[in-house]
This record gives structure tokens, sequence and C-alpha cells, in this order.
């Protein structure tokens, strides 16, 4: 296939809750929002399919309410809802950009948004639709990389599209410790083996189950997501 045409005809995107929607802040960030919406609009336009799973670290993290003292499965479902709010602003802001799309969340939530119903979901991504599937798994103790990794799964996606703010898995903390050397490939077994700290076993574990590959790129640069999908760039593939 010639490097200038993406490689994949239907991804799942994982954003974190700072990456996609909080930017490194509490809460919502406009700007990074319009950026991210910006970057799933030009891969839909493109033809790609595309549907996103979003985290919500930028509001609330179920271990670090446990932490605080608050019973952890309580924590993970206000972790959960957190999600759902990700979910919604993402939904607005790719809206302002024209894209259609549709929010499925793992807790029915009908007033919301659709309940996360399978052959629906796949359906509006045949029909060119963003799908935001909220709440992750729908059960507590678990994060939205599994969330992630399940609806991958789930949607026949042919790779996982991890974004975060640095491009690739490092040997250490590419922010902390200036010798780091990204990975330009790596397989699960030694993501899982090296404890590699890029998306939770459990999550690293089902892809290589279902031979997903999984994608680390940075969602911050501007025209990454397409770029990437073609090949181009800087990124780490786990297969
Ligand atoms: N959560 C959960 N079950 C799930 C997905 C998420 O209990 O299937 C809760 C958990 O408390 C987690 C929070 O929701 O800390 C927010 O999700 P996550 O930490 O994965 O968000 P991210 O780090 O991607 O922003």
């Amino acid at each position: 296939m010639p490097a200038d045409k993406p490689r994949y005809k239907r991804i799942l995107l994982k954003l974190s809750g700072e990456a996609g929607v909080g930017g490194d802040k509490f809460g919502i960030d406009p700007e990074t929002l319009g950026a991210v919406a910006d970057e799933i609009a030009q891969v839909t336009r493109a033809g790609i399919q595309v549907a996103v799973v979003v985290g919500g670290g930028n509001i609330f993290r179920g271990a670090a309410l446990a932490e605080a003292g608050m019973e952890r499965a309580s924590a993970d479902y206000m972790g959960m809802l957190a999600t759902v709010m990700n979910a919604l602003a993402l939904q607005a802001a790719l809206e302002k950009l024209g894209v259609f799309t549709r929010v499925q969340s793992a807790i029915p939530m009908d007033a919301v948004c659709e309940p996360y119903i399978r052959r629906r979901a796949l359906r509006h991504l045949e029909k060119g639709r963003v799908v935001i599937f909220a709440a992750g798994v729908g059960a507590p103790f678990f994060t939205t990389d599994s969330g992630a990794a399940l609806r991958a799964a789930e949607m026949g996606a042919e790779a996982l599209f991890k974004g975060t703010s640095v491009d690739g898995v490092y040997t250490a903390d590419p922010k902390a410790d200036a010798t780091a050397t990204r990975y330009e490939t790596l397989s699960y077994t030694d993501v899982l083996a090296r404890n590699l700290k890029v998306m939770d076993a459990s999550a690293v574990s089902l892809m290589r189950d279902n031979q997903i590959p999984i994608v680390v790129f940075n969602i911050r640069e501007r025209g990454n997501l397409l770029k990437v999908l073609k090949g181009e760039g800087v990124f780490t593939t786990i297969a």
C-alpha cells in the first residue's frame, strides 16, 4: 500500500481524560477539546471509521478518591460518571465541526445518551458517525484502558490508537530522563513482562489475545492522528 494511504479503515481511539479533554488541568479545557475534535474530524473526512473511548481522570479517578477514604466501588462509579461528562463534551466539540456523533454509555442513562448496544454502534460506524463510548466497561475495579480494549475487539477495530502527550513508548520517562529512547515496536509480551506503563495489563493482554495492534502516539501535535494513520511521523507500535 502506498505510504500516503491510511493503513486502517476502522480504528478505536483511546483518549485519557487529560489528553482528550482536560489538557493537564482539572475539568475541561476548551482548547484541548477543540484540537482533539479537529484531529478526529480530519480522520473521519478521510473516510476512516472512528470509535472513541474517553477516560475521566481529568475529573475523578476511583483510586485517588479511594485513597482519600471513599469506598472503592462508589469512587469508581464516580469515575465512570466523569467519563460520561467528557464524552458529552467531546460530542459537542465534534458537532461544532460538523461531525456526526453518537455517545453510548456502558451505564444506561437514557435521557443523556444511548445505552451501549454493540450492533447499533457498528451501524453508526458504517454510516460514518463517530461513536464515543462512555463509562468504560460499566463496572468498578476497571479502567477506561480495559474499556478501550474491549470495545476495540467488539467493534472489529483494526488497531487501538492510544493518544497521549508523548510520541510513543520510551525506555524511561522522556520528560524526566534525557537519555530515554523511544521504542519503534514492542511485542505485547515485552510490554507485560517489562511492566511498561503503556496501558493496563488487562487491556494489553486482551489486545494480544485478539491480535489487535496498539499504536501509541502524541495527540497534542496538530494533524498527527491522520499522519500516524498513514504510517508517517513518530509513534510506537505494539503488535
Ligand atoms: N472506571 C471504572 N470502570 C471502568 C472505567 C472507568 O471504574 O470500566 C472508573 C475508575 O475509577 C477510573 C475512572 O473511572 O479511575 C476514570 O477512568 P480512567 O482512570 O481510566 O480515566 P483516564 O486515566 O483514561 O483519564
